[in-house]
């Protein structure tokens, strides 16, 4: 059977460069879900759609003419064709992107092509590794290994003000604070990481480096 890995948690947690890496020592496609999210946003907003209009929000879901490429070394986001793999980065879609995804009917759309999007690359490749804040409780319950990744606040506010401002000089991290603390709480609703779901194994990163995450959570897979 095809090795199937949800892995979920916090923006920070060094989720999405650790799944990339995982996917790719395994030889196996990625899935970032939350880019997703962001891509259904970043064409709302190009639309000029009410985010708060949740039946217009929902519509534009289903309709949403998305590709995303699964190359761990080059995870692409295209919709009509357009590359927007940097365009859904941007701080305007950053700090709308939470009430997008709480909305229940748009979440019910995404994590039905997530599922599909898992089988599909599970298919091609011999097995997939997604990453999301929902993957190893309700998109993919039944993967074959499902991993929450944590980390202290102030370890994901050191590495998103890396990401962000490529410093971690206290004014550097007090700019990222405020976007971070603010997104943990707008997505409260969807996941608080308080605490990993029955059979999902807890990795906390915060005294991990990048190697070390990524042996931990190959350590989980061949376990
Ligand atoms: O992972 P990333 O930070 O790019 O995710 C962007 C946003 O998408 C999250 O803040 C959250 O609102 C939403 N998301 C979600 N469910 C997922 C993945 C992301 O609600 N599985």
């Amino acid at each position: 059977a095809p090795l199937t890995i949800a892995i979920d948690g916090p923006s920070g947690s060094g989720k999405s460069s650790v799944s990339r890496a995982v996917a790719r020592a395994l030889g196996v496609g990625f899935l970032d879900t939350g880019a997703m999210y962001r891509a259904l946003t970043w064409w709302c907003l190009e639309r000029d759609i009410d985010l708060t209009d949740a039946d217009a929000v929902a519509a534009a879901a289903r309709d949403l003419p998305l590709t995303v490429g699964t190359d761990p070394d080059a995870p692409t986001v295209s919709v009509d064709g357009t590359d927007i793999s940097q365009a859904i980065r941007t701080t305007r879609v950053s700090t709308s992107v939470s009430a997008v995804a709480t909305n229940l009917q748009v979440r019910a759309e995404l994590q039905q092509r997530q599922r599909d999007l898992m089988a599909q690359i599970a298919q091609e490749t011999g097995g997939v590794v997604a990453e999301g804040r929902d993957i190893t409780t309700v998109v993919a319950p039944d993967a074959s290994v499902r991993v929450l990744l944590t980390a202290s606040e102030e370890a994901r506010l050191r590495r998103r003000s890396t990401e962000l401002h490529g410093s971690t000089d206290a004014a550097a991290v007090e700019a990222t604070r405020d976007q971070v603390v603010r997104r943990d709480r707008d997505d409260s609703t969807v996941s608080t990481f308080t605490e990993a779901a029955p059979g999902v194994v807890l990795v906390d990163t915060s005294d991990l480096d990048f190697d070390q995450s990524v042996a931990a959570v190959l350590a989980v897979v061949t376990a």
